[in-house]
């Protein structure tokens, strides 16, 4: 059987059609120190280089046979370009904001009108037109960023942001307004650049982290300003933790694919009522134990029941750790084909 294009298939079941099969790869940060070995690319500098980044993101392609290719792999390219301190991270450390802006000076910023030559945003806009061109209309290019709830909270500090949600809210409401136009002006550059798809990942507005109310008064009519602001371009909501609260108001923000995680309490129930609204499901293998300290066979048992539940891509639930060990992700890349084999 000739082989699928992969972004034709992700494409489509973005769309809501029915693809050839379901696809596998990851829509979360996946920056795993096997596959920087294998292919010559290492942080920090595929963090800042944008020919390395373009290599590691594709070297899930070529050593983890996931059908996506996913860059950048940390979550401050925005926090950073907007004024954040970062610590650069190492090989096995992600970058993280150390400070914001706001913790230095109270006032919410303004969005700077080079927002798009600050910080490492050039750097990723580069790593999109290379892997567009690597990859031509085969592979497709998968683009993340820190949503609005986190960004914001990475520019005021996030105890200081989870206390505003109860005491100011009409400061998060204008830093969230904020951190939503930045989102989208970033957003529609990578698309413009050749990425496929977007993914908005947004861990403060968890109901680990702020009650679905707060979602839903000071983060949702903002979230749901970026699908309608990308001109067709494909995007991707990622909640952490337990999120069954809010997933009907996660799929009323109109993106064309939920990303959840393991911490979903039911993910049968997320599953029919993100298909209730024509919106795709994409995970959820558990990131922090099966994939990073299972087996292999540990990790296609937990992929089958996602498949039985219906998501229709499989994935990592959350970002990768780094010591995730490739046999894990090939295991994920196994499991599907045997289930697809199974069920055809
Ligand atoms: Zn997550």
């Amino acid at each position: 059987m000739e082989k699928p294009n992969f972004r034709t298939e992700m494409l489509r079941t973005l769309e809501g059609k029915t693809p050839a099969q379901i696809s596998v790869g990851t829509f979360t940060t996946a920056p795993v120190l096997e596959l920087m070995d294998l292919s010559g690319a290492v942080r920090p500098e595929a963090d800042s280089q944008p020919e390395k980044m373009a290599l590691l993101a594709f070297s899930q392609y070529v050593n983890a046979s996931f059908e996506t290719l996913r860059y950048p792999f940390d979550m401050v390219v925005l926090g950073e370009a907007l004024g954040c301190v970062v610590d650069p991270g190492t090989k096995a450390r992600t970058p993280a904001v150390l400070k914001g802006p706001m913790e230095f000076s109270p006032a919410v910023p303004e969005l700077p009108e080079d927002l798009l030559e600050r910080g490492r945003i050039p750097v990723v806009l580069k790593a999109t037109e290379i892997l567009r061109e690597k990859a031509g209309s085969k592979l497709p290019l998968i683009v993340g960023m820190e949503g609005p709830a986190d960004l914001a909270a990475s520019l005021c500090g996030t105890t200081r942001f989870l206390k505003w949600t109860i005491n100011k809210p009409h400061i998060v409401k204008r830093l969230v307004e904020l951190c939503t136009d930045a989102c989208i002006i970033y957003a529609r550059e990578c698309l413009k650049r050749g990425a496929d798809v977007v993914v908005i990942a947004d861990a403060v507005s968890s109901p680990d982290m702020i009650s679905p109310d707060s979602f839903r008064t000071l983060i949702k009519p903002d979230m749901s300003r970026i699908p309608k602001a990308l001109g067709g371009g494909k995007s991707v909501l990622h909640i952490c933790g337990a999120a069954d609260p809010i997933i009907a108001d996660m799929t009323e923000c109109g993106f064309d694919g939920l990303s959840l995680e393991e911490g979903i309490k039911d993910l049968k129930k997320a599953v029919e009522t993100t298909h209730e609204a024509g919106t795709a499901v994409i995970g959820s293998v558990s990131t922090s134990s099966t994939l990073f300290r299972g087996r292999p066979e540990d990790v296609k048992r937990e992929a089958f029941e996602c498949l039985r539940m219906g998501v229709d891509v499989l994935a990592p639930g959350c970002g990768l750790a780094p010591e995730t060990p490739l046999r894990n992700l090939k295991a994920l890349v196994e499991a599907r084909n045997e289930f697809c084999g199974r069920n055809r």
